[in-house]
């Protein structure tokens, strides 16, 4: 299990200004949330805070690697983790009214009374939504170092047997096909 406390920020004591942590990820960080479906997860996660008069800036730089499952194949598929996240954590005397209220989903607001940020949370949804989309191998990865080979060439046989009216691709393509 990991040390919730690890992810917690006693920002209170800090100066104004900004102050720069690091935090290293791995599998057992999502120990404590649901199941997973990705495995082998390495991130680094650079967290710039700037404590301003009654809000703090947050910005999350995600980097590292993990393995999904190919949606094509079925292998593990390595894939990597790029992405940045900026919100802003607001100091307000009713903070679960305004969090209600407020639509911008960067905005976050706390009691004012609170003494640390809790980033665990914010870490966890960041490393999930820097995982690309697509879960794939690329075409021109068939036969590359991840692919299932045998079901590639299955899915392209069957593919190619069955699919060849109704592909989409196709059919896109019959409309210029009437114009010439
Ligand atoms: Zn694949």
């Amino acid at each position: 299990m990991s040390n919730r406390r690890n992810y917690d920020i006693a920002f209170v004591g800090l100066k104004p200004g900004i102050h720069e942590f690091e935090y290293e990820i791995n599998d057992k960080f999502f120990a404590d949330y649901q199941e997973q479906d990705f495995k082998n997860c390495i991130a680094h996660v650079k967290l710039s805070l700037d404590k301003k008069n009654g809000f703090v800036l947050l910005k999350f730089e995600v980097g590292g690697k993990l393995d999904v499952t190919c949606d094509r194949c079925g292998n593990d598929l390595p894939l990597d983790l790029w992405d940045e996240f900026n919100i802003v954590v607001k100091m307000v005397e009713d903070p679960q009214v305004m969090n209600d209220q407020e639509e911008d989903p960067d905005v976050y607001y706390i009691s004012k009374s609170e003494s640390h940020l809790h980033v665990g949370d914010l870490i966890y949804e960041f490393i999930n939504l820097a995982i690309p989309m697509q879960r794939m191998c690329l075409p021109e990865e068939m036969g590359g170092p991840h692919c299932n080979k045998e079901v590639l060439a299955m899915l392209k046989k069957l593919d190619a047997e069955n699919n060849k009216p109704e592909n989409p691709v196709w059919k896109g393509l019959e409309k210029f096909r009437d114009l010439e």
